[in-house]
């Protein structure tokens, strides 16, 4: 029988668990009742679908006992699809799931937020460690004959030895250990699987030993071996609205994620008519951990007339709703629907594209009955909401009611509707400013020219903002601009700027000169006050921060952008440039103008060395 290592990554995440999910050890329990129930529905779909599992007398159920053969220990035992030798070293010697990598990196040692997002990531099988010194794992795979035992101490290493089960299924052994003693009884058994597991769709059965009293003075003991269920065993979005409560859809949130807290909502609908189906959907309280990577895992089961067919199909729903947990059940489904077939299916589609009305419907309401939840709500996915905006034509009008933006006008976030309400009549867009932080964005040089006219202007410091909001054009009848694009300039000019501006035509010319290929463009600008430049981009090119964040993405093919120059023809700079005469002196000087301007935007510029030069040049000057 030989040892083998666990893969570092398993090491790891014992450590963190054993650490980290302290207290909150009680959750092995749901860990391994759920992993038993994922056994059994990938049988019961076999036995539903491939003809070599169709004569499978199959009775599927989850049993529980304890302190056996005089030892402490708790034993959950299922008989499911249950594993193979190689499963095994695959399974329960490596960490199988893709991402646990990029997640025990996020881990940073802060055991409290560690605990929130290990539960959300599902630690699965290991936790049984935090409560055992000694684990085993009697095995044996359907339609196989040889049985498997795994069996490790969880520090460094495992062994499988052949062994004897008579059905198939698995076995799960637990040494129980002083931290898991606690949980070695009736009552305790019962109380967690109620919590965490009654709404498992088989039924789990606890096994114990009944003592009571009987004859002369009640002192006959009496014991009785005793089998009882448990849980409820009901496919809980089958029952009707008014048969449940709160707690019980927050109790079934919690057995079908790894979450911790109560979801924020949930809209549970039944669908009659030429296409039937359930679904069930809950919206987180947190973004999931892994909502901004690409191998995020998908958050809908699909079941067909309660029979589990798929959690791992990410386009159940469309990938900017990938925060919602929940439940689609067809009727009209087959059960052998594979991937491809439930990917152009028409019933799959018209589910799909219902469900979507559905939540943004449910969203919007939301919104408008409890703005103080919703706000909880953007704070969490407003971004994915965004991404909507590119992906979801369909839905776009929607999508644009439910995002929100910080402004210049009100604390918190604003509704396109609510600053369409604001805007004051001689107000021709709806302005914006996108491409960095919050606080770059506010202190815009730009920005007084809008504010001190009474104009709102939406701060977008999300960086999706910027890929997004051009894209979208207009709300409603009302074009959004970019103040930090050329187009939006013109909309707040008065005849006496314009007059200036013809009168700056001279300087212009003269710093356009000296910048040369580095400007598209120098103009006189209406929108300054304390600056004496910035600089703005062509109304359809990215603006300078997105251009720095696509090449720092990869993306070395984009040309180089040139920036249009805007100078403040007021401004005693600008004024004292007009007056020079000196080549060198008006090239250094209005190289810095640019460079200062990028700066201020939050821009790294190309040639720092070239910056400081001119800017001793100009100091020793005039010192
Ligand atoms: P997860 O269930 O999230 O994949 P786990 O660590 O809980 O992660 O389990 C790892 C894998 O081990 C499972 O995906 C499954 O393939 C296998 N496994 C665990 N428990 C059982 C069981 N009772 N029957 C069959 N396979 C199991």
């Amino acid at each position: 029988m030989a040892q083998k290592r666990f893969k570092t990554e398993v090491n790891q995440l014992l450590n963190l668990i054993i650490h980290s999910l302290y207290s909150h050890k009680e959750i092995f329990m749901r860990e391994l009742v759920s992993n038993a129930s994922d056994a059994l529905d990938k049988l019961k779909y076999l036995t539903l679908t491939d003809e070599g599992f169709k004569s499978l007398h199959f009775d599927p159920r989850i049993d529980i006992t304890f302190n056996e053969n005089g030892k402490k220990t708790l034993t959950i035992r299922d008989n499911g699809i249950g594993m193979s030798q190689e499963d095994l070293d695959k399974q329960l010697g490596t960490i199988a799931r893709s991402g646990t990598k990029k997640f025990l990196d996020q881990m940073k040692g802060d055991a409290k937020k560690d605990a929130n997002l290990i539960g959300q990531f599902g630690v699965g099988f290991y936790s049984c460690f935090m409560v055992a010194d000694h684990v085993e794992v009697i095995t044996r795979k359907a339609g196989e004959d040889q049985a498997w035992k795994w069996s490790s101490d969880g520090k460094n290493a495992y062994t499988v030895e052949a062994a004897e089960r008579e059905e198939q299924g698995t076995t799960i052994i637990l040494e129980v250990n002083e931290e898991g003693d606690e949980y070695v009884n009736r009552w305790q058994i019962e109380q967690l699987v109620k919590k965490y597991s009654n709404h498992i769709a088989f039924p789990i059965f606890l096994e114990f030993d009944q003592e009571s009293y009987e004859g002369e003075d009640n002192k006959e003991k009496k014991v009785e071996h005793k089998i009882e269920q448990i849980n409820t065993a009901a496919a809980l979005w089958k029952r009707s609205k008014s048969e449940l409560t709160d707690d019980d859809y927050h109790e079934f949130y919690k057995s079908i994620t790894t979450d911790f807290e109560d979801p924020q909502f949930y809209i549970h609908t039944r669908a009659e008519g030429t296409i039937e189906y359930t679904t069930l959907f809950f919206i987180p309280k947190k973004a999931p951990f892994d909502l901004y990577q690409a191998d995020y895992k998908p958050g809908v089961k699909l079941y067909v007339k309660r029979v589990f067919i798929t959690d791992d199909e990410k386009e159940l729903l469309p990938p900017y709703l990938r925060f919602v947990r929940g439940v689609i059940d067809s009727e009209d489904l087959p059960l052998n629907v594979s991937r491809e077939i439930l990917q152009q299916n028409r019933v799959m589609a018209s589910i799909k594209s219902a469900s979507v009305k559905k939540l943004l419907g449910e969203f919007q309401k939301l919104s408008e009955s409890n703005p103080e939840k919703y706000t909880e709500f953007i704070k969490e996915f407003n971004r994915p909401l965004k991404e909507g905006l590119y992906s979801d034509y369909a839905n776009r009008d929607t999508l644009l009611e439910l995002i929100r933006f910080k402004s210049t006008e009100v604390e918190g976030y604003t509704s396109l509707a609510a600053y369409k309400e604001r805007m004051s009549e001689d107000q021709k867009a709806i302005y914006y400013i996108a491409g960095g932080s919050e606080q770059t964005l506010k202190n815009s040089p730009l920005m007084k020219g809008y504010t001190n006219k009474g104009f709102e202007v939406l701060i977008m410091d999300d960086e999706i903002d910027d890929i997004v909001i051009p894209t979208i054009g207009r709300y409603k009848d009302v074009e959004l601009k970019a103040i930090n694009k050329s187009g939006a300039a013109e909309d707040i000019k008065t005849d006496e700027d314009k007059e200036k501006e013809k009168a700056a035509k001279p300087v212009l010319d003269k710093i356009k000169e000296a910048l040369g290929e580095r400007v598209k463009d120098v103009v006189a600008s209406s929108r300054l006050e304390d600056a004496p430049a910035c600089v703005v981009v062509d109304e359809n090119d990215p603006t300078v921060q997105m251009q720095q964040m696509l090449k720092a993405m990869g993306q070395t093919e984009l040309p180089d952008f040139t920036p249009i120059l805007e100078v403040n023809p007021d401004h005693a700079i600008v004024q004292k440039i007009a007056d020079l005469s000196d080549a060198d002196m008006i090239s250094d000087v209005s190289n810095i103008l640019l460079d200062q301007a990028l700066l201020a935007e939050g821009v790294m510029i190309k040639d720092p060395t070239d910056f400081v030069r001119r800017l001793t040049e100009v100091l020793s000057k005039i010192l």
